[in-house]
């Protein structure tokens, strides 16, 4: 998860397998549209007092901004503000695209569309 991130990272993995005897066969790249991921990237709300995790859409609270568990209040980690996600979008995707690119010129590349159903992209991937 997250690594490789940049095209230099993948040509020190690529080194490192090569001294191993092996190579990237596939790379799965799944796809979804940015304003889907800042949908779900900005819902994530954790419990001050436990830590546990919830999500404005895909596991909400009984009662918005308060944990199930322990009545905790929630709150919003800096990192999951829509100005930050935003920003590490915009810099992930100048990162990731000439990486995409090094696997498309190697062939290894597939795309997955991330935005069917959890079992439909389970199936492809
Ligand atoms: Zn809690």
């Amino acid at each position: 998860d997250g690594f490789p991130r940049t095209v230099p990272q993948a040509g020190a993995l690529e080194s490192l397998l090569a001294d191993l005897g092996k190579r990237i066969e596939h790379v799965g790249n799944i796809q979804v549209e940015q304003d889907e991921l800042i949908a779900r990237l900005t819902g994530r709300w954790i419990c001050k007092d436990c830590g546990t995790a919830y999500h404005t859409v895909f596991n909400p609270p009984a009662t918005a901004g308060v944990c199930d568990k322990d009545g905790g209040e929630l709150y919003q980690r800096e990192d999951d503000k829509p100005e930050t996600v935003t920003k590490r979008l915009e810099v992930n995707m100048q990162q990731t695209q000439p990486l995409l690119y090094f696997y498309e010129d190697k062939n290894v590349l597939t795309n997955i569309d991330g935005q069917q159903d959890i079992d439909k992209v389970f199936a492809d991937i």
